[in-house]
């Protein structure tokens, strides 16, 4: 019977797996244990106990907006068994947008260095943080429904300079509309930040986080637990926006991964009977 399961395996991976960048690698696994290694771009990454399924992990590969398209290896490493599997990372079609801010948000002052870079150096922290215990065992929510004002991916030119590449995706809110979290998880950020506004960043377990900012009003505290559709702030126009939105983020392992995506890749593995 074991034979016959690491044969399968061995199946699965000879076929090429596609995927482009900005989004997820997503994929289940049997047979294996929790001190699996699977390593992709000098990154290892921890297999994750299915929530609902015996047996089973949930592998999780975010692919960076940057990286180059071509093909590159994976290499899952378990009870002294080592497996190769070729991975196509190709180029995804994202747009470009113009955008005019306040120039003080393209280039800031120098009295909001100091801050932005405590901002920032604190943010890296925390999304490099891996906790290793699984927050929800259910599939995630959008908890919103209105019209998407700007997708995740396009390029961003901020009064004709290219700046960054936009790495979440925004929802058209009026100011005030209840924000909810989109899945169980532990509050890590819930502060006023110079570019994103208003902010709460919740770790969902195993370096996934979702990040909601420009809000209005922040309706939780660094540290609370909190449930999936729970309202957590009220949206806004707060930091670097053209207008009141929320922009919905998700990072994996650090990198900015296509927030819808990453929700409809993994809830096809969650929504069991
Ligand atoms: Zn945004």
């Amino acid at each position: 019977m074991r034979l016959l399961a690491i044969f399968f395996l061995f199946v699965n991976f000879l076929y090429a797996f596609e995927v482009k960048n900005g989004k997820s690698l997503i994929f289940e696994l049997q047979n294996i244990d929790k001190n699996a290694k699977i390593t992709f771009l000098n990154k290892t990454h921890k297999p994750i106990k299915h929530p609902k399924k015996e047996g089973y992990y949930l592998v999780i590969i975010p692919i960076d907006y940057k990286t180059e398209a071509k093909e590159y290896s994976l290499e899952y490493t378990y009870q002294n068994k080592k497996v190769t599997q070729a991975v196509h990372v190709k180029k995804e079609n994202y747009p470009k947008e113009q955008l005019s801010v306040e120039p003080s948000k393209v280039k800031p002052p120098k009295k909001y260095l100091d801050r932005i870079h405590k901002e920032y150096e604190e943010a890296k922290k925390i999304y490099a943080t891996s906790t290793d215990k699984l927050y929800f065992n259910s599939p995630f929510i959008v908890g919103i429904k209105t019209q998407i004002t700007s997708e995740f991916g396009s390029a961003r030119v901020y009064n004709d300079v290219l700046k960054s590449y936009h790495g979440g995706v925004d929802f058209r809110a009026k100011e005030g509309t209840k924000i909810v979290a989109i899945n169980h998880g532990k509050v890590v950020i819930a502060s006023e930040r110079y570019y994103a506004g208003g902010s709460v960043v919740i770790d969902h377990g195993f370096g996934i986080y979702s990040s909601y900012f420009h809000l209005s009003k922040v309706k939780v505290k660094k540290g609370d637990l909190v449930e999936q559709n729970q309202v957590i702030a009220l949206s806004g126009k707060s930091g670097r926006v053209t207008g009141p939105h929320l922009h919905l983020g998700i990072k994996v392992s650090s990198v900015n991964v296509d927030p819808l995506d990453f929700i409809n890749q993994i809830n096809a593995l969650l929504a069991l009977n």
